[in-house]
């Protein structure tokens, strides 16, 4: 599927590199929406802080990293997963290898080229590096609900181009009949634009300045949703809010559906820090559609402290308009 990119912003090579990390996502999605059909017990594990990891992680890892490691040798990945668990369970590593090989068909890869691949992923932050989490929200993919397949480049520090494949997210929300399946892409300077899981061009999208709802996760211990409704009741927004796993809620608040997404410490994990690869892409996805991504203090996400954004604390995206009234109101807390 091609995209039409402009390859302005990196330099006119032929295929632009968003144009390479956006089929890897389409095809990761694709591997992503078999395992969820498919999905028995034994394709989900724990991993040591007793987060859920599945095939489908995997997966994805490995096919998205073969494909950025592929085209640009130098380009540094960090990447939520590592084959580590794989290599200490032969059937999962089977299974892992079962789901991507159908993408290779003329040479199927051994287990192990499915490792290294993966481990493509292992790199450290710099300055020029690609962020990816395979699955974020793998509760949510679990539930069958929400989750993203998400990857950012940043370089010197600002992310470039943001990819968000939500194979579950219906076109519009509060339509049943909608069908599903988004691909956000946002390029710096040139806006975020929403496709179909196939790669179809949708539309270019916008925040809304009238929007009513705010955005949160499903899972409690991610958030403070007292703390969440009670800024939201100091912006006189009543409205019940929009529960939904991974960064499908920046993609929510870019094409306008809320006009806040907000994530504070849980007050059982006051010390805790966000990932990187949980907020990269969604961040230019809605900057590019116009609205404002900071901490809970107002500073800027800085990519640069390593896997975690060390100097940050909690997440405020908005429509732009809304944005110094939250500070405000978060300030007054
Ligand atoms: P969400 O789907 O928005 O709930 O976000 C999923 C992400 O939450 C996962 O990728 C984890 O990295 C992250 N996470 C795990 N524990 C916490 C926590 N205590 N506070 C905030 N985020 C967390
Ligand atoms: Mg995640």
């Amino acid at each position: 599927m091609f995209l039409n990119f402009s390859a302005a912003s990196f330099g006119n090579s032929e295929i632009s590199p968003a144009q390479i990390a956006v089929d890897a996502v389409i095809k990761a999605m694709q591997l992503c929406e078999q395992v969820q059909v498919e999905m028995v017990s034994t394709d989900a594990i724990q991993k040591t802080d007793r987060s859920p990891v599945t095939v489908a992680d995997f997966g994805s890892q490995a096919l998205i990293c073969k494909a950025i490691g592929d085209a640009f040798p130098n380009d540094v990945i960090v990447a939520e997963e590592s084959a580590q668990a794989l290599q200490e369970n032969a059937s999962l590593l089977e299974r892992v290898t079962d789901y991507v090989n159908p993408f290779f068909k003329d040479t199927p890869h051994s287990a192990e080229t499915v490792c290294e691949w993966i481990d493509r992923g292992s790199g450290e932050v710099g300055p020029n590096f690609w962020t990816l989490d395979p699955i974020d929200g793998t509760k949510g993919f679990l539930r069958r609900d929400q989750y993203a397949i998400a990857l950012a480049h940043i370089i010197d520090g600002t992310v470039q181009l943001g990819i968000l494949g939500c194979p579950n997210l219906p076109y519009r929300l509060n339509n049943g009949n909608a069908e599903h399946g988004c691909l956000f892409v946002a390029i710096r300077g040139e806006g975020t634009r929403l496709y179909t899981k196939t790669g179809d061009f949708i539309e270019q999208v916008h925040v809304s300045e009238t929007a009513r709802r705010f955005a949160e996760s499903v899972e409690s211990t991610h958030g403070d949703s007292d703390a969440h409704s009670s800024i939201a009741n100091a912006l006189g927004i009543t409205e019940s809010p929009v529960r939904m796993d991974s960064q499908a809620k920046y993609g929510i608040v870019s094409r306008g559906e809320a006009s806040l997404y907000i994530r504070l410490p849980n007050p059982d994990y006051p010390g805790y820090r966000e990932c990187i690869w949980d907020h990269a892409a969604g961040l230019i996805v809605v900057e590019e559609a116009g609205g404002t991504v900071t901490d809970a203090n107002g500073s800027p996400l800085n990519f640069l402290t390593g896997k975690r954004m060390r100097e940050n604390r909690g997440i405020v995206a908005t429509n732009g308009k809304l944005h110094q009234s939250v500070l405000k109101a978060l300030a007054k807390l």
